[in-house]
Protein backbone atom coordinates (compact mmCIF):
# COMPACT_ATOMS: atom_id res chain seq x y z
CA UNK A 1 0.00 0.00 0.00
CA UNK A 2 1.28 3.38 -1.19
CA UNK A 3 1.39 6.27 1.87
CA UNK A 4 -1.09 7.94 0.24
CA UNK A 5 -3.44 4.74 -0.05
CA UNK A 6 -2.32 4.68 4.06
CA UNK A 7 -3.56 7.98 4.73
CA UNK A 8 -6.72 7.34 2.85
CA UNK A 9 -7.14 4.58 5.01
CA UNK A 10 -7.57 6.43 8.20
CA UNK A 11 -9.23 9.44 6.97
CA UNK A 12 -11.71 6.49 5.95
CA UNK A 13 -11.43 4.85 9.33
CA UNK A 14 -11.79 8.22 11.13
CA UNK A 15 -15.22 8.80 8.86
CA UNK A 16 -16.08 5.71 10.01
CA UNK A 17 -16.07 6.09 13.27
CA UNK A 18 -17.84 9.49 12.98
CA UNK A 19 -20.80 7.71 11.26
CA UNK A 20 -21.13 5.08 13.81
CA UNK A 21 -21.41 8.27 16.54
CA UNK A 22 -23.64 10.29 14.79
CA UNK A 23 -25.79 6.81 14.38
CA UNK A 24 -25.79 6.64 18.36
CA UNK A 25 -26.61 10.14 18.69
CA UNK A 26 -23.55 11.59 19.54
CA UNK A 27 -22.10 15.11 18.82
CA UNK A 28 -19.56 16.16 16.17
CA UNK A 29 -16.06 16.50 17.06
CA UNK A 30 -14.65 20.29 17.72
CA UNK A 31 -13.17 20.48 14.15
CA UNK A 32 -13.66 23.23 11.69
CA UNK A 33 -16.82 23.67 8.91
CA UNK A 34 -14.38 22.89 6.29
CA UNK A 35 -13.18 19.13 7.81
CA UNK A 36 -16.60 18.14 8.84
CA UNK A 37 -17.85 18.79 5.01
CA UNK A 38 -15.02 16.46 3.90
CA UNK A 39 -15.66 13.82 6.64
CA UNK A 40 -19.45 13.71 5.54
CA UNK A 41 -18.76 13.98 1.50
CA UNK A 42 -20.74 10.98 0.01
CA UNK A 43 -18.48 8.13 -0.66
CA UNK A 44 -19.49 8.73 -4.93
CA UNK A 45 -17.47 11.44 -4.74
CA UNK A 46 -14.65 9.97 -3.31
CA UNK A 47 -11.96 9.70 -6.21
CA UNK A 48 -11.07 5.77 -7.79
CA UNK A 49 -8.69 3.85 -5.88
CA UNK A 50 -5.40 4.02 -7.22
CA UNK A 51 -3.09 1.43 -8.37
CA UNK A 52 -5.65 -0.92 -10.18
CA UNK A 53 -5.55 0.94 -13.47
CA UNK A 54 -4.60 -1.45 -15.67
CA UNK A 55 -7.93 -3.55 -15.06
CA UNK A 56 -10.79 -2.90 -17.06
CA UNK A 57 -13.23 -0.22 -15.94
CA UNK A 58 -16.51 -2.69 -16.13
CA UNK A 59 -17.56 -6.15 -14.68
CA UNK A 60 -18.18 -7.16 -18.37
CA UNK A 61 -14.32 -6.34 -19.26
CA UNK A 62 -12.87 -7.88 -15.74
CA UNK A 63 -14.54 -10.88 -16.81
CA UNK A 64 -13.45 -11.19 -19.92
CA UNK A 65 -9.81 -11.15 -18.18
CA UNK A 66 -10.50 -13.94 -15.91
CA UNK A 67 -11.32 -15.51 -18.66
CA UNK A 68 -10.86 -19.53 -18.22
CA UNK A 69 -8.48 -19.11 -15.07
CA UNK A 70 -5.34 -21.28 -14.05
CA UNK A 71 -3.78 -19.02 -12.10
CA UNK A 72 -4.16 -20.83 -9.17
CA UNK A 73 -4.60 -24.69 -8.21
CA UNK A 74 -8.03 -24.13 -7.76
CA UNK A 75 -8.83 -24.72 -11.51
CA UNK A 76 -8.28 -28.00 -11.67
CA UNK A 77 -11.10 -29.25 -9.48
CA UNK A 78 -13.70 -26.23 -10.57
CA UNK A 79 -16.33 -27.18 -12.39
CA UNK A 80 -17.65 -23.24 -13.08
CA UNK A 81 -15.76 -20.37 -12.41
CA UNK A 82 -18.27 -18.15 -10.30
CA UNK A 83 -17.19 -14.51 -11.00
CA UNK A 84 -20.23 -12.87 -9.13
CA UNK A 85 -23.38 -11.75 -9.88
CA UNK A 86 -26.06 -8.58 -9.33
CA UNK A 87 -26.10 -4.80 -10.12
CA UNK A 88 -23.10 -2.96 -11.55
CA UNK A 89 -24.42 -0.01 -9.53
CA UNK A 90 -25.36 -1.72 -6.00
CA UNK A 91 -25.27 0.32 -3.08
CA UNK A 92 -24.37 -2.66 -1.26
CA UNK A 93 -21.70 -5.69 -1.76
CA UNK A 94 -21.79 -8.61 0.08
CA UNK A 95 -18.63 -10.78 -0.37
CA UNK A 96 -18.45 -14.27 0.96
CA UNK A 97 -15.52 -16.40 1.01
CA UNK A 98 -15.82 -19.32 -2.17
CA UNK A 99 -18.12 -21.44 -3.64
CA UNK A 100 -19.37 -24.13 -2.29
CA UNK A 101 -20.83 -27.48 -4.27
CA UNK A 102 -24.39 -25.77 -5.66
CA UNK A 103 -22.19 -22.64 -6.54
CA UNK A 104 -19.67 -24.64 -8.45
CA UNK A 105 -22.31 -26.55 -10.57
CA UNK A 106 -24.44 -23.25 -11.22
CA UNK A 107 -21.55 -21.00 -11.68
CA UNK A 108 -23.39 -18.38 -9.25
CA UNK A 109 -21.93 -17.20 -5.71
CA UNK A 110 -24.52 -18.12 -2.35
CA UNK A 111 -27.32 -21.11 -4.05
CA UNK A 112 -27.21 -23.72 -1.63
CA UNK A 113 -28.12 -23.84 1.44
CA UNK A 114 -26.23 -20.90 2.93
CA UNK A 115 -27.62 -18.73 -0.07
CA UNK A 116 -30.89 -19.27 0.95
CA UNK A 117 -30.53 -17.88 4.10
CA UNK A 118 -28.44 -14.43 2.40
CA UNK A 119 -31.34 -14.21 -0.43
CA UNK A 120 -33.97 -14.37 2.90
CA UNK A 121 -31.63 -11.82 4.79
CA UNK A 122 -31.64 -9.77 1.22
CA UNK A 123 -35.45 -10.20 0.44
CA UNK A 124 -36.93 -10.55 3.82
CA UNK A 125 -34.89 -8.72 6.05
CA UNK A 126 -33.57 -5.68 4.03
CA UNK A 127 -36.61 -5.50 1.30
CA UNK A 128 -34.45 -6.00 -1.48
CA UNK A 129 -33.61 -8.45 -4.44
CA UNK A 130 -30.72 -9.90 -4.91
CA UNK A 131 -30.76 -7.79 -8.09
CA UNK A 132 -30.68 -4.88 -6.60
CA UNK A 133 -27.33 -5.55 -4.71
CA UNK A 134 -23.91 -7.52 -5.53
CA UNK A 135 -22.41 -10.90 -4.83
CA UNK A 136 -19.43 -12.52 -4.86
CA UNK A 137 -16.31 -14.15 -3.31
CA UNK A 138 -12.99 -13.87 -2.38
CA UNK A 139 -11.72 -16.76 -4.31
CA UNK A 140 -14.02 -17.27 -8.04
CA UNK A 141 -13.48 -21.21 -7.88
CA UNK A 142 -14.47 -23.99 -5.15
CA UNK A 143 -11.90 -25.13 -2.86
CA UNK A 144 -12.33 -28.73 -3.12
CA UNK A 145 -14.15 -29.93 0.26
CA UNK A 146 -14.66 -26.71 0.86
CA UNK A 147 -12.04 -26.37 2.97
CA UNK A 148 -10.34 -22.58 3.06
CA UNK A 149 -9.03 -21.23 0.66
CA UNK A 150 -4.95 -21.16 1.10
CA UNK A 151 -2.78 -17.76 0.83
CA UNK A 152 -1.60 -18.66 -2.95
CA UNK A 153 -5.35 -19.58 -3.51
CA UNK A 154 -6.43 -16.09 -2.15
CA UNK A 155 -3.68 -13.57 -3.40
CA UNK A 156 -3.91 -14.54 -7.08
CA UNK A 157 -7.89 -13.73 -7.21
CA UNK A 158 -7.67 -11.51 -4.90
CA UNK A 159 -7.08 -8.67 -7.58
CA UNK A 160 -10.32 -8.99 -9.63
CA UNK A 161 -12.44 -8.70 -6.02
CA UNK A 162 -10.97 -5.45 -5.18
CA UNK A 163 -11.50 -4.65 -9.30
CA UNK A 164 -14.72 -5.86 -8.84
CA UNK A 165 -15.53 -3.40 -5.23
CA UNK A 166 -13.16 -0.90 -7.16
CA UNK A 167 -15.80 -0.86 -10.83
CA UNK A 168 -18.99 -0.60 -8.49
CA UNK A 169 -18.20 1.45 -5.77
CA UNK A 170 -20.56 0.41 -3.57
CA UNK A 171 -21.62 2.89 -0.72
CA UNK A 172 -21.45 -0.31 1.90
CA UNK A 173 -19.51 -3.93 1.69
CA UNK A 174 -20.83 -6.63 3.58
CA UNK A 175 -18.34 -9.14 4.61
CA UNK A 176 -19.96 -12.56 5.42
CA UNK A 177 -17.45 -14.59 7.91
CA UNK A 178 -14.05 -14.16 8.82
CA UNK A 179 -11.74 -14.68 5.82
CA UNK A 180 -13.70 -12.14 3.56
CA UNK A 181 -13.36 -9.95 6.36
CA UNK A 182 -9.71 -10.73 7.34
CA UNK A 183 -8.75 -10.12 3.76
CA UNK A 184 -10.13 -6.75 3.00
CA UNK A 185 -8.79 -5.56 6.39
CA UNK A 186 -5.64 -7.32 6.04
CA UNK A 187 -5.20 -8.60 9.22
CA UNK A 188 -6.18 -11.50 11.38
CA UNK A 189 -9.25 -11.14 12.93
CA UNK A 190 -12.57 -13.05 15.01
CA UNK A 191 -15.44 -12.85 13.57
CA UNK A 192 -17.34 -12.85 17.25
CA UNK A 193 -15.30 -9.77 18.11
CA UNK A 194 -15.19 -7.56 15.24
CA UNK A 195 -18.96 -8.48 13.44
CA UNK A 196 -20.88 -5.18 13.85
CA UNK A 197 -18.88 -2.55 13.97
CA UNK A 198 -18.05 -0.03 10.91
CA UNK A 199 -14.60 -0.92 9.52
CA UNK A 200 -13.15 0.79 5.97
CA UNK A 201 -12.20 -0.45 2.52
CA UNK A 202 -11.28 1.38 -0.67
CA UNK A 203 -12.75 4.51 1.67
CA UNK A 204 -16.28 2.01 1.60
CA UNK A 205 -17.79 1.66 4.72
CA UNK A 206 -17.44 -2.19 5.81
CA UNK A 207 -19.53 -4.44 7.88
CA UNK A 208 -18.87 -7.58 8.78
CA UNK A 209 -21.46 -10.13 9.95
CA UNK A 210 -20.83 -14.22 10.32
CA UNK A 211 -21.02 -16.41 7.37
CA UNK A 212 -24.85 -17.70 6.62
CA UNK A 213 -22.96 -20.87 6.79
CA UNK A 214 -22.04 -20.69 10.03
CA UNK A 215 -25.68 -20.07 11.24
CA UNK A 216 -26.35 -23.81 8.99
CA UNK A 217 -23.96 -25.18 10.37
CA UNK A 218 -25.21 -24.39 14.17
CA UNK A 219 -28.44 -24.93 14.66
CA UNK A 220 -28.66 -25.44 18.39
CA UNK A 221 -27.75 -21.54 18.20
CA UNK A 222 -30.13 -20.26 14.96
CA UNK A 223 -31.53 -17.86 16.95
CA UNK A 224 -28.74 -16.43 18.59
CA UNK A 225 -26.53 -16.33 15.62
CA UNK A 226 -29.66 -15.05 13.15
CA UNK A 227 -30.41 -12.23 15.86
CA UNK A 228 -27.02 -11.11 15.98
CA UNK A 229 -26.83 -10.82 11.86
CA UNK A 230 -29.91 -8.80 11.72
CA UNK A 231 -28.53 -6.08 14.55
CA UNK A 232 -25.41 -5.93 11.91
CA UNK A 233 -27.90 -5.62 8.88
CA UNK A 234 -30.08 -3.31 10.62
CA UNK A 235 -27.28 -0.75 10.71
CA UNK A 236 -26.39 -1.41 7.01
CA UNK A 237 -30.17 -0.87 6.41
CA UNK A 238 -29.67 2.92 8.33
CA UNK A 239 -26.49 3.91 6.48
CA UNK A 240 -28.26 3.05 3.59
CA UNK A 241 -32.03 5.38 4.39
CA UNK A 242 -33.59 1.95 4.32
CA UNK A 243 -36.56 2.08 6.61
CA UNK A 244 -36.29 -0.32 9.55
CA UNK A 245 -39.67 -1.38 11.06
CA UNK A 246 -40.09 -0.39 14.65
CA UNK A 247 -40.36 -3.80 15.70
CA UNK A 248 -37.84 -5.37 14.07
N1 LIG B 1 -20.19 -19.77 0.66
C1 LIG B 1 -19.49 -18.72 0.19
O1 LIG B 1 -18.63 -18.17 0.87
N2 LIG B 1 -19.75 -18.32 -1.04
C2 LIG B 1 -20.68 -18.85 -1.82
O2 LIG B 1 -20.86 -18.39 -2.95
C3 LIG B 1 -21.42 -19.93 -1.29
C4 LIG B 1 -21.16 -20.38 -0.04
Amino acid sequence: MSTEEEIKEVFGHIKNLMMAHKEIGMEPPPVSKEMLGYMEREVSEVPPYPGQSDYPDSLEGLREVLGDCKRCKLHKSRKKLVFGEGSPRARLVFVGEGPGREEDLAGRPFVGEAGELLTRIIERGMGLTREDVYICNVVKCRPPGNRDPERDEIEACLPFLRQQINIIRPEVICTLGRISTQELLKREIKITRERGKWYSFMDIPLMPTYHPAYIVRNPSRERELKGQVWEDVKKIMRHLGLEVKKND
